[in-house]
């Protein structure tokens, strides 16, 4: 029998890792009432991720928390390099810019425990959002109307129900909620142990100020300067490893000596963990849903496992505050997963195909890889900038189904401060303001906010283009652009309707 019903939601959360505090943070700006429930009684305190992109800073802004995560992160504007055993660089991630497209650096380095933090604390602006830490849910059953959670509050053993219109399983890689709506995962052939560890510095003893992947084939190595003076070090585990002995400090020392001794610094504690490539089939099961980690991992050779997550919370928020608030139609959310998963798809396959460059441990192999590379000059690579599936966007290609950049407007401010968490239309004033009738109502019902073409940034990307009007989701995503009125009324067909009351 389920217990009783002690608390009703709009959204139940299960896991308040980063993406279900970031879910909870978009969900709550929303003005849409959340339970966030978490087995734990704090954040995970050991490594984890260290770097996020521009785009997810963007994220974080539009929650009204860029400052407060700005001060526990540092933006890395040096190229990641790949050296060999020799220490020739085969290879540079470039895009290293202090301003990029989303209007911030475009990378950030960061102690995953302290980001998480903020995310956390930032719930507590939302009347809203409820959090119940040391509250593990071991069952939901779903009905036509919405879903009751059974859940047991740790602390003290009592077993209490939780009423929802919608969960999402943001309960990592070893989902119960994935596992309850029987979404099969498939792999994607990586799966390698690590020893991960983080260095507090007493001292500098001259450690690069970026990161390094030491493609060393007797031991691949990764080094990050995340902030402040913690430095992280990733260690490949060799066939023979024992994954508890090599945690131990004495061993963990003698890995990383060649850069540092106990002189220079404390180390935090060291654990092993396999790195995963696996994606999951099946995000949605009627008022079930899955985000983050619970839905794909990715070895972090790229440092986009919590971004891809990040990216789901940013795609389903605005979709789901529109089904529960607007009275959009519930189909929007199937959109989730046919925007989402070819998206993160191609992040994880990159990752791998690194993971083969930097993983190599056959000397022959290594040494062949490294004759390929010293044949041109080191090449560089971006980070990868898939489109989104089919969805709520035209079938036209990119820069259809892309973020729109945040270019600053006349007045100095960045482009989603006007927007906030609404449609956009940008575009020429001749032809916005002779939309046709219909294509007005739909553009006001909606609520999209109109700017004209006379921002210089806003022009010049619509000049790039060849576009008249450009219509840009709630997430920034670029829904579709129009070159004639007939354009703009299939790009404001495009908005969902609200359902007959
Ligand atoms: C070594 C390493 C380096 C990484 N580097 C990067 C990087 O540089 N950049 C990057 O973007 N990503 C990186 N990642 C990946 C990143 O850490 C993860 O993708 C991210 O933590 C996933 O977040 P999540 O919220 O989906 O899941 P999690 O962080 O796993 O959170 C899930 C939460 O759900 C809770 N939970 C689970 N089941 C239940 C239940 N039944 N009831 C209640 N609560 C429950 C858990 O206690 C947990 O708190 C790295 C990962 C590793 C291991």
């Amino acid at each position: 029998m389920s217990p009783p019903i002690a608390h009703e939601c709009d959204v139940a959360i299960v896991g308040l890792g980063p993406v279900g505090a970031a879910l909870a943070n978009l969900l709550g700006s929303a003005g849409v009432s959340v339970i966030a429930l978490e087995r734990d009684a704090e954040v995970y305190p050991l490594p984890r991720a260290v770097h996020f992109d521009g785009e997810v800073m963007r994220v974080f802004h539009s929650m009204g928390l860029k400052a407060e995560v700005e001060a526990v992160t540092h933006p890395g504007l040096k190229p990641m390099e790949f050296v060999n055993a020799q220490g020739q660089v085969l290879m540079v991630r470039g895009g290293n810019a202090l301003k990029g497209p989303h209007g911030c650096a475009n990378n950030h380095y960061f102690n995953q425990p302290q980001l998480e933090r903020v995310l956390r604390q930032g719930l507590a602006r939302f009347a809203a959002v409820k959090v119940l830490t040391r509250h593990d849910v071991f069952a939901i059953a779903e009905d036509g109307s919405g879903a009751s959670l059974s859940v047991e509050n740790c602390a003290n053993g009592e077993l209490l129900g939780i009423r929802a219109r919608y969960v999402i399983g943001c309960d990592g890689a070893r989902s119960l909620v994935r596992r309850l709506m029987g979404s099969v995962t498939e792999d994607l052939g990586l799966h390698q142990p690590w020893l991960v560890f983080d260095a507090l510095l007493k001292r500098d003893p001259g450690l690069p100020d970026h990161t390094v992947q030491y493609c060393d084939p007797a031991r691949p190595i990764t080094y990050c300067n995340l902030r402040g003076d913690r430095r992280r070090w990733e260690v490949m585990l060799m066939p023979g490893d024992d994954p508890v002995a090599i945690a131990r400090p004495e061993n963990v020392w003698k890995l990383v000596a060649p850069w540092i001794s106990p002189d220079d610094a404390d180390l935090e504690r060291a654990v092993v963990y396999t790195f995963h490539s696996v994606i999951a089939h099946g995000w949605r099961r009627g008022r079930l849903m899955i985000a983050g980690d619970s839905a794909h991992q990715t070895p972090p050779f790229l440092g986009q496992g919590m971004c891809a997550g990040i990216r789901d919370a940013a795609n389903l928020a605005w979709k789901l505050a529109l089904v529960l608030r607007a009275n959009a139609p519930d189909a929007l959310l199937d959109t989730y997963e046919s925007e989402r998963k070819p998206h993160v798809r191609a992040f994880i396959e990159l990752a791998v195909r690194l993971g083969a460059i930097i993983q190599t441990v056959d000397a022959d192999v290594a040494a062949e890889r490294d004759r390929k590379f010293a044949a041109g000059d080191p090449e560089v690579f971006t980070f990868p900038a898939p489109g989104l599936g089919p969805g709520l966007r035209s079938d036209e290609p990119a820069p259809v189904g892309q973020p729109f950049p945040q270019p600053e407007l006349a007045d100095g401010r960045l482009l989603d401060c006007e927007l906030g968490g609404r449609f956009g239309l940008i575009g020429q004033a001749a032809l916005i303001d002779h939309a046709d009738g219909a294509t007005r109502r739909r553009l006001r019902d909606a609520g999209v906010v109109e700017l004209d073409d006379r921002h210089p940034g806003l022009r010049a990307w619509l000049d790039a283009h060849d576009a008249r009007a450009v219509l840009l989701r709630p997430d920034r995503y670029v829904a579709g652009i129009a070159r004639d009125p007939a354009g703009l009324a299939r790009l404001a067909a495009l908005l969902p309707h609200a359902r007959a009351a």
